[in-house]
């Protein structure tokens, strides 16, 4: 069984992204600054395999996107899906729903409020709140 964070919802972290098959999308690099696709997100058995043709590091990409390196990998069993509570699904949904309302509006945002976004639609994605691209991700 899977735990790892699907290619879609890493997909959805970046821009630009583009699916190729469902477990297999392109975006544009969130740790360098990418004109073209060139991050490959793609599922392997076991983890989820990204790869930068710029030669970021795995590991710049994650940071980049506030994504830990383990949610990468299945851990086989001894997994532990992290406790999210209410509240915390109110103030993603919340947070995102704000950001995103502004940006359609053209209202500036820092780049701080950005952050707080992507961790929060991050989060949302992660506990299944996102589903097949409906909704929230439509940015
Ligand atoms: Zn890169």
């Amino acid at each position: 069984m899977a735990h790892y964070l699907s290619a879609k919802s890493f997909s959805e972290l970046c821009d630009g992204a583009k699916r190729i098959k469902d477990d297999h999308y392109i975006a544009r690099c969130p740790a360098h600054d990418d004109s073209s696709p060139s991050l490959n997100i793609q599922e392997a058995k076991d983890k989820l395999l990204l790869h930068c043709h710029a030669g970021c590091s795995v590991e710049q990409v994650c940071e980049a996107v506030g994504v830990s390196m383990k949610q990468l990998f299945t851990s086989s069993g001894d997994y532990v899906k992290p406790t999210y509570t209410d509240d915390e699904r109110t103030f993603d949904k919340f947070m995102v729903a704000i950001f995103e309302t502004e940006r359609e509006k053209g209202l500036s945002y820092s780049e701080r409020d950005e952050e707080i976004y992507v961790k929060s639609k991050l989060r949302l994605a992660q506990h299944g709140v996102l589903k097949d691209g409906r909704g929230l991700d439509q940015v």
